[in-house]
């Protein structure tokens, strides 16, 4: 079947906070996005986000209730909206039952975070990408992790790639929150899925293997103080961090390949103890005749991420530091964008997580309706051109600066 014909209409699955920024951003740019629909689980929450990007910039955006998760309620809405595009902002679990509506009824894909499994706290690319052959043959599209982390540091790998390098041989990703919400423990996208990630044993890439160390809240886990520009000095863990996958099989050259997030050590202390009494668990567990996933349960105690907005303040720091060779000269890049919490919530009544994932979302949606991004099958984001998207960071509230920097140590 023939590819429908661009009508700059997209479907945004979900309704949390990156939702929430990525429906704002995508109502700022009435030329690509000439009609919008959000659509998830909860009404009432895409009708909140209708009511404020009435209110903001006066227009109008459909809405929907959809479970993802059931593809013939689905592959319906879709029939029904017919949009030229899915943005998948629910959760990862959802990621192959929208390709699967995607593939019924060919109508591209991109999102921010790759599948994982319900019953097993691991996420890994593999399945998604064994959706390669069925999307060329169908003659659609898909794009994986269009955030910032996976997102804008795999484009900015790709840019350094492109212009600043012949070869990339070190890859430090390095992503720092400075900011305050105010709460004793909250996290700063959706906790079930946070939580899943950062207890993991953590991985990095080096000479072609995978190399395990502990995970961020075991005795022994990898750290060391990074000084960041504008945020200072922070506590910079090592983790395991999804765009390592495919950037360590895409990028030129490659040695070493690590990522770092700060974490305070309140934040480490709840988690632990958390842990320890067994609040992080995954699988279900019997109390008093019901059935309780222990994390799911955490999830309904915590704040939800839209709502930590308020009051929130300081900034995050994420970006790449490259090392690698330019004309027979070693040289060492760092890439990095700035963005402030209480900016974001004015813009857009969430904090900066929320607001650095759904702004290239957006950017990534609009790549592929503007047709600066075209093919057919299965990408991540450095397989694509870098510079268009480059570009839109700076315009759409990203802005990004290159500098000078020294390697960072092999070994910390
Ligand atoms: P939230 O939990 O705030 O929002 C998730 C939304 O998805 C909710 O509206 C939820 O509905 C909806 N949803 C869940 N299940 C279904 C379903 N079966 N069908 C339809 N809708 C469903 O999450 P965030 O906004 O914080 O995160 C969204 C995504 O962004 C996540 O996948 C996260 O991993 C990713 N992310 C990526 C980052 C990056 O840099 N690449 C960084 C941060 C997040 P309901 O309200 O009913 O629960």
């Amino acid at each position: 079947m023939e590819k429908a014909k661009n009508n700059g209409r997209i479907l945004i699955i979900g309704a949390g906070g990156v939702a929430t920024v990525a429906a704002h951003k995508c109502a700022q740019a009435p030329e690509t996005f000439k009609e919008i629909m959000v659509a998830s689980r909860t009404l009432s929450k895409c009708e909140a986000i209708k009511r404020d990007i009435g209110l903001r910039y006066g227009r109008d955006i459909q809405t929907g209730q959809v479970d993802a998760d059931n593809t013939p309620e689905l592959v319906n809405l879709i029939n029904t909206f017919r949009p030229d595009l899915i943005l998948n902002l629910a959760l990862p679990y959802q990621d192959l039952h929208i390709m699967d509506a995607c593939l019924e009824t060919g109508v591209d894909y991109i999102d921010t975070a790759n599948y994982e499994p319900l019953d097993e706290a691991h996420f890994e690319y593999s399945w998604q990408w064994a959706y390669q052959e069925k999307f060329k043959q169908r003659g659609i599209m898909a794009v994986l992790g269009s955030g910032f982390d996976p997102g804008v540091t795999n484009v900015f790998t790709a840019y350094a790639q492109k212009h600043l390098f012949d070869e990339i041989h070190y890859l430090d990703v390095l992503d720092c929150n400075a900011g305050s919400h105010g709460h004793a423990f909250a996290t700063n996208f959706n906790p079930e899925i946070n939580i899943r990630e950062v207890t993991q044993v953590v991985r990095h890439w080096q000479e072609g293997k995978w190399i395990e160390t502990p995970a961020i809240i075991e005795e022994g886990s990898i750290h060391f103080t990074f000084d960041y520009p504008v945020a200072g000095p922070k506590e910079s863990y090592l983790l395991y961090h999804e765009e390592l996958e495919s950037l360590a099989l895409n990028t030129r050259g490659l040695k070493r390949a690590r990522f770092w997030m700060t974490f305070s050590e309140n934040y480490l202390t709840h988690l632990k103890v958390l842990n320890n009494v067994g609040m992080t668990r995954i699988d279900e567990v019997d109390y008093e005749g019901c059935k309780v996933v222990p994390i799911k349960f955490l999830k309904a105690l915590l704040p939800e991420p839209t709502s930590l907005g308020t009051g929130y303040t300081g900034k995050t720091v994420i970006g790449n530091i490259m090392t690698g060779i330019k004309e027979g000269k070693s040289t060492t890049k760092y890439i990095y964008n700035v963005c402030d919490h209480e900016e974001a919530f004015r813009e857009t009544g969430t904090q900066a997580i929320a607001y650095t994932t759904g702004v290239p979302a957006m950017i990534g949606a609009m790549m592929m309706l503007k047709g600066a991004w075209q093919g057919e099958g299965v990408y991540n984001l450095e397989q694509l051109d870098p510079d268009l998207f480059m570009e839109a960071l700076n315009q759409y509230g990203l802005p990004w600066h290159i500098v000078d920097h020294e390697p960072l140590p092999a070994t910390v």
